[in-house]
């Protein structure tokens, strides 16, 4: 847990779940983004999120929200893209009350098992049912077509 004292943004106070079981490069690589970037952000959950199963639970993913009240969402998904996460979920309906103009975002280092290396996992996740959203998403590819069509850019 040493490693936690060198982070800028982040702490092991925030909402992770099981903040011990947190992936050290996944946290770290986040951190320099928020620093970097100067985002407002929130963090959702850690190892208790209900999606991407066991890269949840095994602590390899985050789902936050970044503010995008500055800057456009494509130019932070832009910056977000330099960094050497291993998955990418974008999550264009996902709620964050508290942060301007918020963009949901979900981010892991999954073990090179499970993705062959240099190529990321990445993906738009949208609400199966808008009124109901524990009927889960449907997922479609992270292109600039999508994002158009989801409201993105
Ligand atoms: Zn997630």
């Amino acid at each position: 847990m040493e490693w936690w004292r060198h982070l800028r943004k982040l702490d092991h106070h925030m909402p992770w779940g099981e903040v011990w079981k947190m992936n050290p490069d996944l946290v770290m690589c986040l951190d320099q983004f928020l620093f970097d970037n100067s985002l407002d952000f929130q963090i959702l959950c850690g190892t208790q999120g209900v999606h991407s199963g066991k890269l949840h639970e095994q602590g390899f993913a985050v789902d936050f929200g970044v503010s995008c009240h500055k800057r456009r969402r494509f130019d932070v998904l832009i910056d977000l893209f330099r960094y050497p996460f291993r998955g990418i979920g974008v999550y264009p309906y996902g709620r964050y009350p508290k942060l301007k103009n918020p963009l949901a975002l979900h981010c892991d280092m999954r073990p090179l098992t499970e993705q062959p290396f240099g190529v990321r996992k990445l993906w738009i996740g949208i609400p199966k049912d808008m009124t109901d959203r524990s009927q889960g998403n449907n997922y479609y590819g992270l292109n600039e077509e999508n994002l158009k069509r989801f409201g993105v850019i």
